[in-house]
């Protein structure tokens, strides 16, 4: 079962949005042919695409790495299991909104597959609400089967692994970062990550957020329903098992990333993604640069927790 006795927390760096904004708008010119960032107020992300359960990403920022990828592979773990009502007060914010990138609970959904967390949390007198989406293949045409969590199951739970970014859903000022045409070979949150640590070398600096490719198409990956029989030991035989297919615009991209691992054995970057056409998934990078669009929206945050560490770790399957 999941360990909760041994989270560990640290504090991040968190530098002010205005240097955070200019030290980004440098960092990502090496990668784009067009880029943009600047301190925004936070668009009501109730609205169109976003859809979410809160109206902005400000109020006690924070990212959590809850599990792993080695309760994946080589072999599942079945029993590692989270419920986010928990994590929120493990994260020391209950009753607050999470989003990022994990694995759906195989207990509960009888399968496999990529989830898509947009959760605000259970609070005193209040029941949690649950937007969260799921992909896995369709059987019938090997194809992306994305799904609304809460048209098939009532509850918040996750299994083996989330990078989740949480805040109290607060609006209030956020970095937006507009970027057009890659040049680069960096994906969005790769080139966000290195223009970070480039620039803050030994200090921890977490971003969390939103972004939206509304223009072109992305590379992402999705779990098989059915977990491996065979231990997977490298990366390209967890790369063999995963299904990767191309994905089209507009896709909304829920990201955590962090420039440095301050000794947690973090996953750095994590992305999954949903649509409204049906098509979600794990975040690679865009396949079409010379048309892609990105549009986003993220903030630091002031602390990383790390719940439910593997105790036997290893460097497969962190991409
Ligand atoms: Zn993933």
């Amino acid at each position: 079962m999941a360990d909760m006795s041994t989270t560990e927390k640290i504090q991040l760096h968190v530098p002010a949005l205005e240097e955070l904004s200019a030290v980004l708008q440098i960092g990502l010119q090496t990668n784009f042919a067009e880029v943009q960032v600047s301190v925004v107020e936070c668009p009501d992300l109730t609205k169109e695409p976003f859809l979410f359960p809160v109206k902005g990403l400000c109020g006690n920022p924070r990212i959590a790495d809850v599990g792993g990828v080695p309760y994946l592979v080589p072999l599942v773990q079945k029993e590692k299991e989270y419920d986010m009502n928990v994590i929120s007060k493990e994260v020391e914010l209950p009753g607050g909104f999470f989003l990022g990138a994990g694995a759906v609970a195989s207990r509960v959904v009888g399968m496999n597959a990529e989830l898509m967390p947009l959760v605000l949390t259970a609070a005193e007198g209040r029941p949690a609400v649950n937007g969260s989406y799921f992909s896995s293949i369709n059987p019938v045409d090997d194809q992306c089967l994305q799904e609304k969590y809460c048209n098939k199951f009532s509850d918040c739970h996750f299994g083996l692994m989330a990078n989740v970014y949480a805040c109290e859903g607060k609006p209030g000022k956020v970095i937006e970062v507009r970027a057009k045409k890659r040049t680069g070979d960096q994906s969005l949150v790769t080139a966000l990550r290195k223009s970070l640590e480039d620039h803050y070398h030994n200090k921890s600096v977490a971003l969390g957020g939103s972004f939206v490719i509304q223009k072109g198409k992305a590379k992402i990956h999705i779990m098989p329903r059915e977990f491996s029989v065979c231990p997977l030991n490298t990366n390209d035989e967890v790369n063999n098992w995963l299904k990767h297919i191309e994905v089209s615009a507009p896709l909304i991209c829920q990201s955590v990333l962090v420039s440095r691992d301050p000794g947690l054995d973090l996953r750095v970057e994590h992305t999954h993604l949903f649509s409204h056409h049906g098509e979600g998934g794990h975040y690679y990078i865009d396949t079409t640069p010379d048309t892609v669009e990105y549009v986003g929206y993220f903030m630091p945050a002031e602390y990383v927790y790390r719940i439910d560490r593997p105790k036997e770790t290893h460097e497969v399957g962190r991409d």
